[in-house]
This record gives structure tokens, sequence and C-alpha cells, in this order.
């Protein structure tokens, strides 16, 4: 059986940089061999540049983003804490569970499918809820293609909160900024932005909370997910805890080589202009952006189909026809909306004059409605 070769235009997995395709392919290595664990340290210190942070704790968890997410609660939160989550779409609402499945007493600050969540009302929240242990947002939420300010959240700085931060579709793809933002916590995944098949879960953690860590009552609920155990692994010891997923740990090196020699920048503009052309045609072919103006993200659309499309059999037939993935809507945008990712190395013009020339195939044949 061949596996067909797909233009990933939806929200993740995106197409693979090729550099990171034939790192896959490199020999095993051991994971305590001294040449994989200096190309796992290079590689903590290649996320430290992308992330824009000097935290010591940084490196890449084992598992997709969301072990990303489920290794910043279990760790930073324990049986009966109260901690604050941002919810506007999909991942928030996640969080949420996650959080409550850690034990946690969890304080929701919501906003509408498509609208950003309000800094301030997350600081308000703090300041009705001083005790809170945790404030956590979406940078850039999938699910809706809407991005959520961060800056102004490092005020909670000033307070015991701490600030973590979903940037799983934002790193690498708009600016994120660590330090400069005070964030206390933040997981990403390889699939979206990087540009590197699903397997791995960016994290980086400030002093603030690794002494949280440090200072926990109860050890973690999970054992696979401790950061302390784990820190003895990816820090002097060197001790094992789990096998390192070696070839992709190898791909993403790859990958954020390839980011690195672009320039974060660089990579930065690159999406916000394939981006910027794509929602802007998207309008004239009679699509209507979900997004807040001036919080969409250029990496990921959401976008309703002119009236009287079959979202799904159109979506089908750009796969089937033209091996072109793009996804559907989730939530309030289920069955009217498809989702365009423009990330990592798919964010390229062409992949834009690709599918909107398929776009326009379809409705110069009459299967997609104009306007
Ligand atoms: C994709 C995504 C996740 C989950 O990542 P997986 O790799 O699917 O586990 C979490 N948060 C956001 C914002 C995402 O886009």
């Amino acid at each position: 059986m061949t596996i067909p070769d797909r233009l990933l235009l939806g929200p993740g997995p995106s197409n693979a940089y090729p550099e990171v395709l034939a790192a896959l392919g490199r020999p095993l290595v051991g994971h305590l061999d001294p040449e994989f664990l200096r190309i796992l340290d290079e590689t903590s210190d290649r996320l430290r540049t992308v992330f824009r942070t000097e935290n010591a704790l940084t490196l890449p968890i084992s598992g997709t983003g969301s072990a990303g997410m489920e290794a910043c609660f279990v760790n930073l939160v324990e049986p009966g804490d109260t901690v604050i989550i941002g919810v506007n779409g999909v991942f928030g609402e996640r969080m949420c569970e996650v959080a409550r499945r850690c034990g946690a007493e969890v304080i929701r600050v919501e906003a509408a499918w498509g609208e950003p969540i309000d800094p301030q009302a997350l600081l308000d929240a703090q300041a009705a809820a001083p005790h809170a242990r945790l404030v956590a947002v979406v940078h850039a939420e999938t699910s809706t293609g809407v991005r959520s300010d961060v800056a102004p959240l490092r005020a909670l700085g000033d307070t015991d909160t701490l600030l973590l931060v979903d940037t799983v579709t934002g790193l690498a793809g708009i600016p994120v900024e660590i330090d400069a933002w005070g964030v206390d916590a933040c997981y990403s995944g390889t699939q979206k932005c990087l540009g590197v098949p699903p397997g791995l879960a960016p994290v980086t953690f400030s002093d603030r909370a690794v002494e949280r860590i440090r200072s926990r009552v109860t050890p973690p609920q999970s054992w696979y997910l401790d950061l302390g155990l784990i820190g003895d692994y990816v820090g002097a010891a060197r001790k094992y805890h789990h096998t390192a997923p070696i070839s992709m740990v190898v791909a993403l090196h790859a990958g954020l080589g390839v980011l690195l020699d672009e320039g974060l920048e660089a990579s930065w503009a690159r999406h916000a202009a394939v981006g910027g052309r794509l929602q802007a045609e998207l309008e004239t072919l009679g699509f209507t952006l979900l997004a807040r103006d001036g919080h969409r993200l250029p990496q990921l659309t959401t976008a309703r189909l002119p009236e009287g499309a079959d979202e799904a059999a159109l979506r089908r037939t750009m796969l089937e026809r033209w091996g072109i993935e793009v996804g559907g809507g989730l939530g309030a945008f289920a069955g009217t909306a498809w989702r365009f990712g423009l990330m990592g190395h798919g964010a390229r013009e062409r992949s834009v004059t690709t599918v909107l020339g398929a776009i326009r195939e379809l409705q110069a044949s009459g299967e997609m409605p104009t306007a």
C-alpha cells in the first residue's frame, strides 16, 4: 500500500520540511549515546531561541501537544488548587478538563467563538481570586483561528499566580516572547508551524514555575510526565527515565535548524504574508472570515463557505481530486466552515495559489456556490 502525498492545508499536521523527512530516515542511535545527548542538548538550546527564553528547564516532552498540556498541569497543579482558564474554543475547554482531572477548582473566563480572550478579564478574575495558583490561556486557538493577547498578562509576575500559555499553533507562526511576556510555563507541538511530524511537545518553565514544582506537597499524578524525574535524564544526571523518541528528537533538531537558518522573524513574516493573502482572496470568493478582525491568525483561517455549500462533500472532493486537505469547522462552526492551515513548510505562496485555484474550479463547475 502506498501512502498518498498530500498537500496538508488543514489545522495540522502540516507538511514537514524536506530536511526533517531526511532526518527521520537516519539510522537509530541509543538514547544514552553521547552523540544523541549532544543533539538533545542542542535541540533544547534551539527551543530556547525559538521560545525567546533563557529558561533552563526547556525540553521536548515525549508525546503530542496534548502531552505538553498535561505535563504543565500535572506538574504545576495539586488537588484543591484554584486555576483560572480562558475559554474561547476547543483547546481552552480541553485545558479545563485536564485541570479538573488534576483535582483543580476551575474558574472559567469565557469569550464567544471567533473572539479573543480579554486579558483584562483574566487579570480581574485573578484579582478576585488572588489565591489562584495559575492563569492559563490559549495563545492561538486552532478551533477558531483567533489570537489572544498574552503580553498584558505579564502583570501576573507581581502576584503569586503563575502564567501558563498554550502556543501549540502559535510557535514559529506568530511572535511568541516567553521572557518578555513573563510566561511561567508554555507548551507547543511539532506538527503545526514547526514543520515536523506530530510526536513531541516542546515545553519551557520559568524559575518561578520550577520552584512551584519543587515545593509540591503531593507528587504529580503522572509518573511518565513527572518533570522532576524527566529532569534527571535531560539534566546532568543522564539517568534513564523512559526511552527518548530518538528519531523524533533528531527530526525536531533538523526542523529547528531549518527555522533558525531562515530566521524566526522571517518565518513570522512569511506566515503573515501568505495568511493575509489567503484571507483577502477568500472574501472575494464569497467566503466569510469568522475570527475577529485584528485577532486573525495568519497560519489558521476559519471561513464560512458561500451559502448553500455542502462543506463535507466539497472537502472530500478537495482531497480526492487534488490531494488537498483542509479542515472542517468545529463546535459553533461545524458544518458551515473550513479551517485553512498555512503552517511551517506549508506557509508558501504556492499553497495559497493551489488552494484558491481548486476553489475557483469548484465554483466554475457549479459544484460550489459563488456568493
Ligand atoms: C493541536 C493543538 C493542541 C493539541 O495538540 P495535539 O498534538 O493534537 O495533541 C493543543 N492546543 C492547540 C491550540 C492546538 O492547536
